[in-house]
């Protein structure tokens, strides 16, 4: 089990390191629902992150717990966007609790940055560019 709220001060780095502050991420049991209120309609109720582009700062939410099946479920997802491997062969271990729920919110500020949802490409491109990152933290 992931329980997020322990990485807080990781996750808060993190945002500093891009300009951005600790508001701009809110901790939540269910993403989707959250979403939703926020008046963005989502029935994907095992959505580990979202962001919100187009305003000044984003407006992100990660999911707060995390069953083992929930990890790798997203891993396994997250690496068939990739070429085979390439998460491993990058040196970070994505079942490291720290480094999953880095890696998520790196992922959804790499599309507020430079590849916000307009297309499958940028799918990968923002697991690329959060994996990258990940060298950083
Ligand atoms: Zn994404």
């Amino acid at each position: 089990m992931i329980h997020t709220p322990a990485h807080r001060p990781l996750l808060d780095a993190i945002l500093a390191h891009y300009g951005f502050r600790p508001e701009c991420l809110s901790i939540v049991p269910d993403v989707a629902a959250a979403g939703t209120a926020a008046g963005f309609p989502d029935n994907e109720p095992l959505r580990a992150a979202k962001v919100l582009v187009g305003g000044p700062e984003p407006v992100i939410w990660l999911r707060e717990e995390f069953s083992d099946d929930l990890r790798d479920a997203y891993i396994e997802d997250t690496c068939r966007t990739l070429t085979g491997g390439w998460c491993w062969t990058i040196g970070i271990k994505l079942t490291e609790p720290a480094t999953f729920v880095a890696h998520l919110l790196l992922h959804e500020i790499g599309h507020f940055l430079k590849y916000p949802h307009d297309s499958p490409e940028s799918e990968r491109a923002a697991e690329a560019w959060a994996l990258e990152q990940s060298r950083n933290f």
